[in-house]
């Protein structure tokens, strides 16, 4: 598997505020947060997605996202997170070894994803839920 800037974080070579870490993955202070706080789960393995990431990994990355996001509200007091994973570049990924970020958020910080949304023509919706479906 190749080298990251994440690999480089994870063995030291280049400095990080870690919070924790074990054979599965390990957390540190994103360098540039939309909001102060903001923390990164990174997976050991430098995957690229989840679709590369074994399940059981994925499930205690979201564990270890669960207890950062139960540390934010205790420290910093924020009414809540966001929790996502940019997922292959085309959804903005700019490191490409699978990361979640938390990202504590407080009623009225005025930050926003300003995602534009898009629109269903008639039907449309209920054909592609059909493609859609899972299981
Ligand atoms: P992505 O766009 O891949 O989902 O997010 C990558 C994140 O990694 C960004 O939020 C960026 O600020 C963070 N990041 C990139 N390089 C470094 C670094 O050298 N140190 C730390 N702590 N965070 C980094």
């Amino acid at each position: 598997m190749e080298e990251t800037i994440f690999t480089k974080i994870r063995d030291g070579k280049i400095p990080s505020v870690k919070l924790y870490e074990d054979e599965e993955c390990f957390v540190i202070m994103d360098i540039n947060p939309i909001v102060k706080g903001h923390s990164l789960v990174i997976a050991a393995k430098p995957y690229r997605n989840i679709g590369e990431c074994p399940q059981e990994t994925l499930d205690h990355m979201m564990a270890i996202a669960k207890k950062l996001d139960s540390k934010l509200r205790e420290e910093l007091n924020c009414d809540g997170t966001n929790i996502l994973i940019n997922n292959d570049p085309a959804s903005g990924q700019e490191v490409p070894h699978l990361h979640i970020h938390v990202i504590p958020r407080f009623l009225n910080d005025g930050r926003s994803f300003g995602f534009a949304h898009d629109r269903y023509e008639d039907g449309e919706m209920a054909r592609l839920g059909e493609r859609l479906r899972l299981g």
